[in-house]
C-alpha cells in the first residue's frame, strides 16, 4: 500500500509503541502522541534517530492539531485497572473528550480512524465465549466503570462519526494482551506473576483463582489490529486469543517458563472482577483471514527478557 502519515494516539504505550514500530516498519511516517500519563518515553527511545517518526507531547482531551494525516489509530486511555481507577476521572475524560477530539481530527482530513476498544465492553459477561452482538454486563457506578463506560460512551461516538458524518471508523475490542513493554508495575496478572515469579516472591492470586481470561501474544493483536484498519468492517471486531485459562492455571505457567520456587499466596478478588472472559473470533477469522500464532508458552518465554530487565 503507499505509505501514509498516520496519527497514533496513545504512542508510549504498550500497544500504541508496538503499532508505531509496526507501521513504520511498512514504510509509514507517523506521528506519535501521548501525554505520559502512563506512557513511557523509553517505549519509544529507540525511534530516536528515525526520521518518519515525530512525538508531540500532548494531551489528547484538548483541541489539536497534528496538520493532515491519513489515518488516526486511537489508542490512548490509562488500560490496567490498577492505573483507571487511579485516574479514573483522567479515564472518563479521553474516553469522550479525546475520542471526539481524534474523531474531528479524522473528519477534517478525510482521514480513516480506528479505535482501541475493549473486552470490559462485554462487563462480567453472561454471554460466554463473548460475541461482538453481546451488548455486555457492565455496573455503570462500580470501581471499573470509569473505564468500561468511557470506552462504551467511545465505541458510540465512533459510531455516530461514521453514520452522520461517513467517517471510515473501525472498532476494535481488545482481550487481555501481554508482550514485552508491558508495564512492570500496572498490577496486571501477567505483569505481576512474572516480576513476582522471577523474584521469587510469593504469586498473588486474587480470589480463588478461578476466573479465566485469554492470553494474546502482542505481535499476534498487532497484526490483527492492522489488518482491521483496511477492511471494509465498520461494526465491532474481537481481537484476541480465544485459548482460555484460569488465573491459576496462568499461575502454573509462569512458573514453569521462569523455572521460579516462588509459592503462590491468596488475596482479595477486586469488586467486579469478571468471572470469566474469552473472544469468540469468528468475525476475526472471517473478515481479516486472522487468527493468532503464538500459544501462551511461547508467548511468556518470549516476554522473560523484558521482564527480566525490568526488574533491573
Ligand atoms: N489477578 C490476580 N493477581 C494479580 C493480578 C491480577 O489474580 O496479581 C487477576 C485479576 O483478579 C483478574 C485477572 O487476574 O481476575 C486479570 O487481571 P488484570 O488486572 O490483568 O486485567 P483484567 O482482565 O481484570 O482487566
Amino acid at each position: 500500500m503507499p505509505s501514509q502519515t498516520v496519527l497514533v494516539t496513545g504512542a508510549a504505550g504498550f500497544l500504541g509503541s508496538h503499532l508505531v514500530d509496526a507501521l513504520l516498519a511498512e514504510g509509514h511516517s507517523v506521528i506519535g502522541v501521548d501525554n505520559l500519563s502512563t506512557g513511557k518515553t523509553a517505549n519509544l527511545n529507540h525511534l530516536s534517530l528515525e526520521p518518519r517518526f515525530r512525538f508531540l507531547s500532548q494531551d489528547i482531551t484538548q483541541p489539536f492539531d497534528p496538520g493532515p494525516i491519513d489515518y488516526v489509530f486511537n489508542f490512548a486511555s490509562p488500560a490496567s485497572p490498577v492505573d483507571y481507577t487511579r485516574l479514573g476521572v483522567e479515564t472518563l475524560q479521553v474516553g469522550s473528550s479525546g475520542t471526539l477530539n481524534t474523531l474531528d481530527i479524522a473528519r477534517r482530513y478525510k482521514a480513516g480512524y480506528l479505535h482501541a476498544s475493549t473486552s470490559e465492553c462485554y462487563g462480567d459477561p453472561e454471554v460466554h465465549p463473548q460475541v461482538e452482538t453481546y451488548w455486555g454486563h457492565v455496573n455503570p457506578v462500580g470501581p471499573r466503570s470509569v473505564y468500561d463506560e468511557a470506552k462504551r460512551f467511545s465505541e458510540a461516538a465512533v459510531m455516530a462519526y461514521h453514520r452522520y458524518y461517513g467517517v471510515d471508523t473501525h472498532l476494535v475490542r481488545i482481550f487481555n494482551t501481554y508482550g514485552p513493554r508491558l508495564q512492570a508495575n500496572d498490577g496486571r496478572v501477567i505483569s505481576n506473576f512474572m516480576i513476582q515469579a522471577l523474584k521469587g516472591e510469593p504469586l498473588t492470586i486474587y480470589g480463588d483463582g478461578s476466573q479465566t481470561r485469554s492470553f494474546c501474544y502482542v505481535s499476534d493483536l498487532i497484526d490483527g489490529i492492522v489488518r482491521l484498519s483496511r477492511s471494509e468492517e465498520h461494526m465491532p471486531v474481537n481481537i484476541g486469543n480465544p485459548v482460555e485459562w484460569t488465573i491459576v492455571e496462568c499461575a502454573q505457567e509462569i512458573l514453569a517458563v521462569t523455572g521460579s520456587k516462588s509459592e503462590v499466596v491468596r488475596k482479595p478478588l477486586p469488586q467486579d472482577d469478571p468471572t470469566r472472559r474469552r473472544p469468540d473470533i469468528t468475525r476475526a477469522r472471517t473478515l481479516l483471514g486472522w487468527e493468532p500464532t503464538i500459544s501462551l508458552r511461547e508467548g511468556l518465554q518470549r516476554s522473560l527478557d523484558y521482564f527480566r530487565a525490568s526488574i533491573g
